[in-house]
């Protein structure tokens, strides 16, 4: 890693999370506000850079580069968001082109999860592969697939938005525009739901702890098992990451997900060979994965010149 801090952002529904990631990894001058307060005017790319400009201006080293990880769809090359659900008024725009003209140093996007999977290979020492895969499950339902070190990005950039794959009983709409996408039925939105309407006398972290054993919650469970397993099906991949704030939730059934998991994979290969990572959900994960990301695009860069 450089000399100087690498800028970490990640920008959740809810939080707003940024730190300077130095040599060793830490995360200094680490902040989390609630998103809205940065986003805090209709030019939100503008709140974006202002917010950025001061931040770097409080730290006791340069900045070497920024990297985001995004709730949204980006196109292929990484410059512009294409769709983002939680993010007003910054789709279409060239990001990360307006912020490299005003920062002067290298601006690198990329989908959260991205970031997260990044994080998790380095924190779980996966070694290099054909196929590594990470399943988020968090408010909507989040993917990374990694081929050959690279992340998959897909003929316009949209690969791996495993949370919109269609199912079967649900006609609510979806924050992507379609209808009766699987991260309603999967994701901790339908959590939330359940807690306003059947359980409403329960608070969501503690909905397993409650009713844990009831067929809603084990019905919840098997959709993302069957979710991970329709990953799992199709790319074989060598190491299978399963993490987010859903299997993170107080007595969430982890044992069960497991069981289910293989159940639903295909036999005797994969399920025959298949070991699922768990991995745990950290606050600056996505902060610190943005930097392990733009370390390595500024090293191929760098190498490059
Ligand atoms: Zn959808």
């Amino acid at each position: 890693m450089e000399e100087n801090y690498i800028i970490g952002i990640d920008i959740g529904g809810t939080n707003f999370r940024i730190g300077a990631v130095g040599r060793g990894q830490q995360t200094r001058f680490f902040r989390k506000i609630p998103v809205g307060e940065v986003f805090c005017q209709e030019n939100t790319l503008k709140a974006l850079a202002e917010y950025i400009k001061k931040y770097i201006s409080q730290l006791d080293k340069n900045a070497a580069a920024i990297a985001i990880g995004l709730p949204a769809t980006l196109n292929r090359q990484r410059t512009i968001l294409l769709q983002a659900p939680n993010i007003p008024h910054m789709e279409n725009l060239p990001v990360a082109r307006t912020l490299e003209e005003m920062f002067r140093i290298p601006v690198y996007l990329e989908k959260d999860v991205s970031m997260a999977l990044y994080y998790d290979k380095q924190k779980y020492k996966i070694p290099s592969c054909e196929v590594l895969a990470g399943c988020y499950f968090g408010t909507g339902i989040g993917n990374a697939i990694m081929v050959n070190g690279h992340i998959l990005a897909g003929k316009d950039g949209t690969a791996g938005e495993l949370g919109h794959i269609p199912a079967d009983g649900s006609s609510l709409p979806c924050g992507c525009g379609n209808t009766g996408c699987m991260e309603n039925l999967a994701g901790g939105k339908y959590l939330a739901g359940l807690c306003r309407g059947i359980y409403k006398d329960t608070y969501v972290g503690d909905v397993f702890t409650a009713h844990g054993k009831e067929e809603l919650l084990l019905e919840f469970v098997d959709r993302i098992a069957m979710t991970v397993a329709t990953e799992i099906n199709i790319l074989n991949p060598d190491y299978i990451l399963v993490g987010g704030g859903v299997p993170a939730m107080k007595d969430f059934p982890r044992k069960y997900l497991d069981e289910r998991i293989h159940f639903h994979v295909r036999k005797p290969c994969p399920e025959m060979s298949l070991q699922v990572i768990y991995t745990e959900d950290e606050e600056d994960k996505c902060v610190v994965g943005a930097a392990l990301y733009a370390a390595e695009k500024l090293k191929t860069k760098n190498e490059i010149n």
